[in-house]
């Protein structure tokens, strides 16, 4: 719950003396590319012990002095989401779901021992720094502006136990069409690793997780492929997820599957948006497991005829290949399937603006 002091927090606007010039924005703008270019401002916001929140301010984007002690720097207390500002077709800015990612920021809060954020607090955030650096919203089909927020451990302490002041940052990216012309099938490697385990931090977005992606993933490059895949780490026989997106499997009788949330995949944002779709369809999405011996088998019988995985970023990507240390597979065509080329576009057309919001998912801002 906030506290009146919170809810009642308003931010300190500081705008940035020396913003990027029109020049430098639209030659970022007309090629963003992904992750590499950056807005003139940030937000910040801090939390200490028996203050909770307090100063919340957006102002230039800038380093962050840090102690060298800082607990972040050390075991890793450190949350993060990722959502997107769209254009809409009416000329209008629009948020997709940021109520979703704010209850999950608390979750991944909780999991880390983390203080959580008012979820108002966490979208009013982000709603006044897309306001501020709207112009940096590129308007090309499949642009956007990727948004950041995160939470570090502050507290110069070496003791293992949860930090005692916190920060609260949200930086703002330009980000290009994911894939220019439209989204190749993607060829995946599955990880003797696992990113997983019962118990462990795996529905929560953290960096960590991330940090113990980067061997599998680099493996998956090196051998020539797109992405990871994981399988579970008890039985290494399901299939959970990549490194970064949520799969989903589409067989021949027209039913779907995507892996049960156990407590080690990351609930997906697209992937609760994208299964309200296709039921609404009329499709039957089950929620469930499958094992890769399973997968291989019913590619090879036909049965299983697409799999997507999903996630902001990218959205929806087919997967066309895979592979491991028994051998690869190719799923249907091993291109890109119907029912994924159809229900990537009609998310992003309602992320757009471009079809009816009937769900309540879209929040426009100013
Ligand atoms: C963020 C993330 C996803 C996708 O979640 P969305 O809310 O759809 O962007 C899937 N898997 C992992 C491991 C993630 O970190």
């Amino acid at each position: 719950m906030a506290t009146c002091a919170e809810a009642e927090l308003t931010f300190s606007i500081q705008p940035n003396p020396a913003p990027a010039s029109d020049e430098t924005r639209a030659a970022v703008l007309a090629n963003p590319g992904f992750g590499t270019h950056f807005t003139d401002h940030m937000v910040t916001i801090d939390w200490t012990e028996g203050t909770g929140w307090h100063d919340a301010t957006i102002a230039a984007r800038q380093p962050i002095a840090l102690d060298p002690a800082a607990a972040v720097l050390h075991y890793a207390q450190e949350i993060f989401e990722g959502l997107k500002a769209y254009k809409q077709a009416d000329g209008s800015i629009a948020l997709f779901r940021p109520d979703a990612n704010a209850e999950r920021f608390n979750q991944s809060a909780e999991r880390l021992a983390m203080p959580t954020l008012p979820e108002d607090l966490f979208i009013a955030a982000i709603e006044k720094l897309v306001e501020l650096d709207k112009g940096w919203i590129p308007e090309a089909e499949g642009a956007s502006l990727y948004l950041r927020p995160f939470m570090i451990a502050t507290e110069a302490f070496l003791g293992v136990r949860p930090a005692k002041t916190y920060k609260f940052i949200v930086i703002a990216s330009p980000a290009g069409n994911y894939f220019k012309s439209g989204a190749p099938a993607v060829s995946i490697w599955v990880s003797e690793y696992t990113r997983a385990a019962p118990g462990g931090t795996g529905a929560a977005k953290c960096g960590g997780n991330y940090a113990a992606s980067l061997v599998p993933q680099g493996e998956a490059l090196a051998r020539g492929h797109d992405q990871v895949v994981f399988l579970d780490a008890a039985e290494h026989k399901w299939i959970e997820e990549l490194g970064g997106m949520n799969l989903f499997y589409v067989f021949d009788d027209g039913t779907i599957l995507t892996p049960a949330l156990t407590g080690t995949i990351l609930p997906g944002i697209t992937r609760k948006s994208l299964i309200a779709l296709l039921r609404e369809e009329g499709l039957t999405v089950n929620e469930g497991r499958y094992s890769l011996d399973q997968w291989r088998a019913d590619a090879a019988s036909g049965k299983l005829v697409e799999t997507f995985a999903c996630g902001t970023a990218a959205v929806v990507t087919p997967v066309g290949k895979v592979a491991g240390k028994d051998g690869e597979f190719t799923i249907g065509t091993g291109g890109p399937g119907q029912l994924t080329r159809k229900v990537k576009d009609r998310l992003v057309a309602i992320q757009r603006g471009q079809a009816p919001d009937t769900h309540g998912w879209i929040r426009k801002i100013g």
